[in-house]
């Protein structure tokens, strides 16, 4: 079968494809959005399909579902005239013009099923998390990946919590929670922190975090609906503890969904895409990338959401380069 040519294709269905998505269709850019089948494990929507309640997206007072906000956002994808497709693409070749793809399944076929002008890789990427002992029953009921998301809610307030890691977002999330917290414990699995020293200096002074090195958590202990209770391990004596806590905050890294594109485009030190500083262009010219992808700073809906609209205007202007 023929291979289908497009001019513009994005790869991913967060906010930051989606954002492209509405920005090119009202452009008359005809693009289409592969919104993946559970790709990187996510279902169509992406990260915030996997969560509740969302109270910093600017626009809703009353904040939102992030299943809702998602859905509102393929909505308004379609209705500016993008096209979607329920597939996820498991393959990509960047080294010619047009750019090659091919949707799962189909990847043994020497055709790819599709090929474009220009390629937006918004496929966005996963919290580590680390599957212990009760786990599966906390998670998002005491257990979170992102305290700038979660932080906020009730259930945390004048409640010691628990943050593990020992770099720069595990600072950043443990001084995030004194806001709200009695008490912030940090469990560092090596007797140093990998925060840079300026965010290390902060942490160790805050009177409001307690940092436990060579520690880390062993299984999540609660009442059968919320977390209470983090059992710990020293990890050079073996011994084990207890801290009494309502929230236990994974910042143990990000893995970036960047498989498709690993040896094709320039990555940094821990896969992510580069981007040149300020814009959404990779090493490849026609190639554009936003979202959590290249982000491992932010990793929020709105800053997906941004990154999404400048790979939009970047591709656009791109692309009017072979008009006429
Ligand atoms: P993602 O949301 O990561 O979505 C990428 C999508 O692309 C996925 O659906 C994936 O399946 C798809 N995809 C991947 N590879 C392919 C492929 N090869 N082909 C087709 N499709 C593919 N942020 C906030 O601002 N506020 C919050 O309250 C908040 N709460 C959060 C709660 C949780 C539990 C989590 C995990 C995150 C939260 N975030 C929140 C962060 C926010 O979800 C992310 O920053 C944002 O979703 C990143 O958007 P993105 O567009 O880069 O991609
Ligand atoms: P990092 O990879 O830098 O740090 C992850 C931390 O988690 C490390 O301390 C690591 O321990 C620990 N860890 C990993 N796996 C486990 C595990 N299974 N059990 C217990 N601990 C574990 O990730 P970050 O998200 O902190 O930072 C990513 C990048 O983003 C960095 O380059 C950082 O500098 C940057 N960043 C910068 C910010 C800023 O400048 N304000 C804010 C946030 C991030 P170990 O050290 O032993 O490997």
């Amino acid at each position: 079968m023929a291979s289908i040519r497009h001019r513009v294709t994005i790869i991913g269905s967060g906010p930051a494809g989606h954002t492209a998505a509405i920005y090119l269709a009202r452009a008359k850019m005809k693009p289409i959005l592969f919104e993946g089948m559970m790709a990187n494990g996510f279902a169509p929507g992406g990260q915030l399909t996997t969560t509740t309640e969302i109270e910093n997206f600017p626009g809703f007072p009353k904040g939102l579902l992030g299943g809702e906000l998602m859905d509102r956002m393929r909505e308004q994808s379609i209705e500016c005239g993008a096209e979607i497709e329920t597939e996820t693409i498991s393959k990509l070749d960047l080294s010619s013009r047009p750019f090659r793809l091919w949707r799962e399944g189909s990847e043994d076929q020497e055709e790819p099923t599709d090929t474009a002008d220009a390629v937006i890789l918004a496929t966005g990427a996963s919290a580590k998390r680390m599957h212990l002992p009760g786990e599966e029953i906390y998670w998002q009921n005491g257990i979170s990946a992102c305290a700038v998301c979660d932080g906020a809610v009730p259930l945390f307030r004048n409640k010691p919590l628990v943050v593990v890691g020992g770099g720069d977002s595990a600072v950043e999330e443990a001084i995030y929670l004194t806001k709200y917290a009695s008490h912030v414990h940090v469990l560092v699995r090596r007797d140093v922190l990998r925060a840079s020293k300026v965010m290390a200096d902060r942490l160790l002074k805050h009177k409001d975090i307690t940092v436990h090195f060579n520690t880390v958590p062993t299984e999540c202990v609660g009442n059968g609906d919320v977390l209470t209770e983090v059992i710990t391990r020293d990890t050079k004596t073996g011994e084990s503890g207890s801290i009494k806590a309502s929230g236990l905050f994974y910042a143990i890294g990000h893995v970036p969904a960047t498989s498709l594109v690993k040896g094709q485009l320039d990555l940094d030190e821990t896969g992510y895409i580069k981007t040149v500083p300020g814009t959404s262009l990779t090493n490849i010219e026609g190639v554009f990338a936003a979202g959590d992808v290249q982000d491992k700073r932010y990793r929020q809906a709105i800053t997906s959401a941004g990154s999404g609209c400048m790979a939009a205007l970047d591709a656009e202007r791109y692309l009017s380069q072979f008009e006429n």
